[in-house]
């Protein structure tokens, strides 16, 4: 007989589980045991669930590598192949939450379980609450098996009746239900009737058992989002910062970019003394080509790297990651062209 999955839910805070405080009107974050009081139908689910909290839950306006640290953590010393659980759920604020599944999915390296971030829009003791739902089928997807392996090995992020790959995720609508998009990767499984799994598009299988944790994350970096008449003033400040090592640029369209000289000249400089500089695209969907328009073809030449169709925060977080690794600077542009957990095409 196939014993039940064990699921490890892991509440980080977020709407899910706040309440009105009645003084100010504002959503606090309450505590985690009375939110499963809440929810006696997740007795029925068939798998075991056990639960953690951070000690002091967050709203995810609060994240930041130490608290993704923490839940790496509680991850990994709860993986093991012979008491560990199946799969985990990440309780989280929907506001940060691409930022986070994109991290921990750099973070768990050789993941061969479910870690699936949800959370909800409207608090679960509201009568209207998405909560449940989303709580309920994120449990079944972690819990799914075959021939006794999790069906789904990567960092997830279920919303709203659909399953979407982590670190392709974006949010897009703060007063929606439906607030989550996936611009560039298929949606990996329906809620519906029944669950619908397209296998195809999940990650392969890891073959190394073995998971390894990556905490170092380096944020000496930062996002600048081009517009029209930004000044040579401020973006040379901005590229002067002592520390800064990493820049995520969202240019226009296809990764277009003024072509004036004093703009090619701060990049060029920047790279020239170690700045790893990346081209996204400010559209919420499509892909960076440089070279295919003449205002980015000089962007190609001094060697900025390409962040083709991966998103913003999936960028950033990759940024944090491959320079908290070291990687070799001669490297670093051809990685971060690669994709590592399935975050670009
Ligand atoms: N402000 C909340 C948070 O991100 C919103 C939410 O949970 O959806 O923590």
């Amino acid at each position: 007989m196939q014993s039940k999955a064990k699921i490890l839910l892991i509440y980080t805070g977020g709407t899910i589980g706040m309440k009105k405080d009645f003084e100010t009107g504002a959503l606090k974050a309450f505590n985690f045991s009375k939110l499963l009081q809440r929810i006696p139908e997740l007795k029925q689910l068939d798998c075991e669930i056990e639960t953690i909290s951070f000690e002091k839950p967050i709203d995810s306006s609060n994240m930041n590598p130490n608290e993704w640290s923490k839940i790496a953590e509680i991850i990994a010393d709860n993986y093991s192949p012979f008491d560990g659980f199946d799969g985990f759920v990440v309780l989280h604020g929907s506001d940060t939450m691409s930022y986070s599944a994109s991290a921990l999915s750099f973070m768990l390296e050789n993941l061969s379980k479910p870690v699936i971030f949800t959370g909800s829009q409207l608090p679960i003791g509201d009568l209207r609450t998405d909560a449940k739902e989303n709580l309920i089928t994120a449990i079944q997807i972690a819990s799914l098996q075959e021939d006794g392996k999790p069906v789904i090995s990567e960092v997830c992020l279920y919303f709203e009746y659909k399953l979407y790959r982590g670190n392709r995720t974006t949010k897009l609508n703060s007063e929606n239900f439906n607030a989550f998009i996936s611009p560039n990767y298929p949606i990996l499984i329906e809620s519906g009737v029944h669950l619908k799994t397209y296998p195809e598009l999940f990650l392969p299988k890891t073959r190394i058992k073995k998971l390894r944790i990556h905490k170092n994350l380096d944020n000496h970096v930062v996002i600048i989002k081009l517009f029209p008449g930004i000044s040579e003033s401020v973006l040379s400040a901005i590229f002067n910062i002592p520390q800064l090592k990493g820049v995520v640029l969202e240019t226009y369209g296809a990764g277009n970019a003024p072509t004036e000289d004093w703009f090619l000249t701060l990049l060029k400089n920047g790279i020239a003394k170690g700045l790893q500089i990346v081209n996204v695209t400010q559209c919420s969907i499509g892909s960076v080509t440089m070279g295919k328009y003449e205002t980015s073809t000089s962007l190609k030449e001094i060697g900025v790297i390409s962040g083709k169709d991966i998103t913003t925060e999936a960028a950033i977080t990759k940024l944090m990651y491959l320079l908290g690794q070291n990687v070799s600077p001669t490297m670093f542009k051809t990685i971060f062209e690669t994709s590592l957990r399935g975050e670009i095409s």
